[in-house]
């Protein structure tokens, strides 16, 4: 069998359109950054992958790009050797401070994340093998995603499109906006982003989507904007109403001690984000599931590692997400798919893209009973939408965001906005 070479690499930053969606940062700017990237072999064949957008990731992954040309694409432990030894030095970054502290670990696993799922696909496309063939077969066909609430605004302030949706922002706007989202997706679990009003109030959000859904498991995140104290007061309330507690409180240790007073499972995808971080939560029992990323954790076969860890330490494994496009979509589908304690459904932010925007032909996977049905071509199953790519791309250049600032879009409605937590 002959090589499969690496000869270029093709990175297109896109910017997609994005609702006033209501975090603990502050809110969503009206465009969110994604970036495409395209691993070109010296057969013919292109690998696909999809990441963040920001300045900073751009940078990586271009550092990157230059040392991975001459890699086998079926060589990936070559591929993370090279990307490690090119970005290793590199100040370290995070698009978001969402998703936990930066690490030097997590930049070079950001940029590894990239380029493997790409020559994933390529694997896939040279072998006619779909990727979760690749990932040790699929234990499951279809995967389940969450319908993911937010508390949201109408619109932005400025001259921006103005989604659908409409606002939401008690527990009634925050159960019609489920009613939508599940009548649409079919979505079988509900998660409430919170950490954006007074406890109180988003405690009778999840107890008004008990009772209107009381068949569907609900999760909240407040990403860590409660107090310890808070935290509790929060867990005492909703005790046997969650499914799981997601991030109430920052920090390892304070996780550790909400942990200690409540039997609901605590989950996590900011105070253990990287591997470095797993001994000190299990030594503390500070967190009971883990939400995976691809984009972040490092990539498929990272993620199969952070899955046996899982399984090891007696951990629930779940998945998290950012806005993104299909080719996410598509990937977060086929490694779950691989994944047989990945048991939760999924987050995704598919549903607060525009039906017009997407980088893949035909718009992306589908949900139907709020699940994805793993597509059957070669790779990862998706195929890059040229017109759509140049479109976003044209978007990108001239939406005037670099870089994800929620703290600084919120304070042009709130000036006084510091965006710093735990605010309750
Ligand atoms: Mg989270």
């Amino acid at each position: 069998m002959t090589d499969l070479k690496i000869v270029d690499v093709v990175i297109t930053p896109v910017a997609l359109k994005d609702p006033p969606l209501l975090n603990s940062s502050g809110v969503h700017e009206p465009f969110a950054l994604r970036s495409i990237v395209e691993v070109q072999t010296d057969a013919g064949i292109v690998g696909i992958s999809e990441a963040y957008g920001d300045d900073a990731t751009l940078a990586l992954l271009h550092q990157a790009a230059t040392a991975v040309v001459g890699t086998d694409v079926f060589d990936l432990n070559e591929l993370s050797r090279r990307v490690a030894s090119a970005v290793g030095g590199s100040a370290a970054s995070s698009p978001t401070e969402l998703i936990g502290t930066a690490s030097h670990d997590k930049t070079v696993a950001q940029a590894t994340a990239a380029f493997e799922v790409a020559c994933y696909d390529a694997q896939g496309k040279a072998t006619g093998r779909r990727v979760v063939d690749l990932l040790g077969g699929a234990v499951r066909e279809r995967v389940d995603f969450s319908a993911y609430l937010f508390y949201k605004w109408a619109e932005h302030p400025g001259d921006f499109d103005v989604d659908s949706w409409g606002e939401a922002l008690d527990p009634d706007g925050i159960v019609k906006q489920a009613r939508r989202m599940v009548d649409r997706y079919g979505f079988g679990s509900l998660k409430l982003k919170g950490g954006v009003f007074a406890p109180e109030e988003e405690i009778e959000a999840v107890k008004a989507l008990r009772r209107e859904f009381p068949d569907r498991p609900v999760r909240i995140d407040p990403n860590a904007n409660w107090s310890v104290q808070t935290s509790h007061r929060v867990a005492a309330a909703l005790e046997g109403e969650l499914e799981y507690l997601e991030d109430p409180t920052p920090g390892i240790p304070g996780m550790a001690e909400v942990a200690a007073k409540t039997s609901l499972p605590l989950a996590t995808n900011m105070c253990v984000t990287s591997f470095a971080e797993i001994p000190e939560s299990v030594r503390l029992g500070a967190v009971q599931v883990i939400l995976s990323d691809h984009h972040f954790w490092g990539g498929f076969r990272a993620t199969q590692n952070l899955a046996a860890l899982c399984q090891t330490f007696g951990l629930g494994l779940s998945m998290h997400s950012n806005t993104h496009l299909g080719v996410s979509l598509a990937a977060m589908a086929h490694i779950a798919a691989a994944t047989p304690n990945l048991t939760y459904a999924l987050d995704t932010h598919t549903p607060w893209k525009s039906e017009e925007e997407d980088v893949v032909l035909g718009g992306g996977l589908t949900f139907t009973d709020g699940a994805v049905t793993l597509p059957s071509g070669p790779g990862l199953g998706v195929e890059l939408d040229r017109d759509a790519l140049a479109k976003l791309h044209e978007q990108y250049l001239t939406c005037g965001i670099r870089r994800r600032d929620d703290v600084g879009w919120m304070r042009q409605v709130h000036p006084e906005w510091t965006g710093k937590r735990p605010r309750f």
